[in-house]
């Protein structure tokens, strides 16, 4: 799905490296996020400590994994790469924390997926940088204590809604990142072109980052797509008629909804009379998880305005009705 939020393949991790922004003064958009961690990273250096442990949750593609890495890289120290599922037993995570050096930032992507064992270990190694973990089994089995480095964990996770309380109290600093503005996005285009070398102007750059649904992750790879129409039907630089033209034939339409947002739209309206509907339904309906429904498709099209939630469950607005050119039902409410 070209505006998957998600990480797809391993070649856009590699042209994505080049573009990855490495400082806090790179980090586009998210203004309160970066106002307040270039504060609390020059106090931790000031102080010669470690940053606390950072929370940073937000669907994907919004630059979590970035941020954990320019933590890491403003703080002078190296950063350690892991996720929650990847760490099926306490000696996954144990290997992993014994060779810390003092200082380095732990990142954990998707923390909330961590098995309840591996986290209880996490605690005392949160709190007094302590290893406290079970080797043997049966009779012979013992606990062995460890001092660890002082260190920073860095955590995400798509929603904060998803984590245990007493994981989430742990953490001294809580970060949440919104979905980018239309300014911001053509500011990452540009910058992502210039790094390129794609030539790109205003019009073109500002199409693009309409229709990337507020993520840096999509207009990254819609800029990609939109170079190669370029550079095919036309000389390689990208103007707003370009922009337009790859993007249709893309199917990503004027607000940046793909065949699966349609779907989902289209389903609610058609088969739910506009809802409410349960997300279990929903998934059903269009043959998708109820968790790709949740983190992938509705946060965006929620803060848009066209889902809202009700305790009753999921129901398209008016905008939604108007997008597709319908005409909204008399018994709808909203
Ligand atoms: P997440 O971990 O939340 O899924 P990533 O940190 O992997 O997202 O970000 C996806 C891509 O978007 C990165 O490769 C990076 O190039 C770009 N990106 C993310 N945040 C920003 C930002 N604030 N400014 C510029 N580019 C960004």
């Amino acid at each position: 799905r070209l505006i998957a939020p998600e990480q797809q393949d391993p070649q856009e991790e590699n042209l994505d490296r080049a573009i990855r922004p490495k400082t806090l003064a790179d980090y586009v958009g998210q203004e309160a996020v970066r106002e307040q961690m270039e504060i609390f990273v020059s106090a931790a250096r000031k102080r010669e400590e470690p940053l606390d442990h950072t929370l940073i949750f937000g669907p994907p593609g919004l630059g979590k994994t970035t941020l954990a890495s320019i933590l890491a890289n403003e703080m002078g120290v190296s950063l350690k790469t892991t996720s929650g599922p990847v760490l099926e037993k306490a000696g996954d995570l144990a290997a992993l924390m014994t060779n810390l050096e003092p200082g380095d930032v732990l990142f954990i992507d998707e923390i909330h997926r961590l098995s309840p064992h591996v986290e209880e270990v996490l605690y005392p190694a949160m709190e007094d940088y302590q290893l406290d973990i079970m080797i043997g089994e049966g009779p012979a089995a013992r606990s062995i204590k460890l001092d660890l480095p002082p260190f920073t964990l860095v955590g995400a996770t798509t929603r904060a809604g998803l984590l245990t309380s007493p994981l989430r109290d742990r953490f001294g600093i809580v970060q949440r990142l919104e979905f980018y503005q239309v300014k911001d996005l053509t500011h990452i285009v540009k910058r992502s072109a210039g790094i390129l070398g794609i030539g790109i102007d205003d019009g073109g750059a500002l199409e693009i980052a309409r229709r990337a649904r507020g993520t840096p992750r999509i207009v990254n790879r819609l800029l990609r797509r939109v170079r190669d129409y370029a550079e095919v039907k036309g000389d390689g630089f990208i103007d707003k008629g370009i922009s337009d033209r790859a993007l249709d034939m893309l199917k990503v339409d004027a607000l940046g909804f793909d065949r699966l947002d349609r779907r989902l739209l289209m389903a609610m309206i058609e088969k739910f009379d506009g809802g409410p509907v349960g997300v279990d339904s929903l998934a059903a309906a269009i043959s998708e998880e109820r968790g790709t429904i949740e983190d992938v498709l509705e946060p965006y099209l929620i803060q848009q305005g066209y889902i809202i939630r009700t305790p009753r469950g999921r129901v398209v607005t008016q905008s939604a009705y108007r997008h597709f050119g319908l005409k909204l039902p008399q018994s709808h409410s909203q």
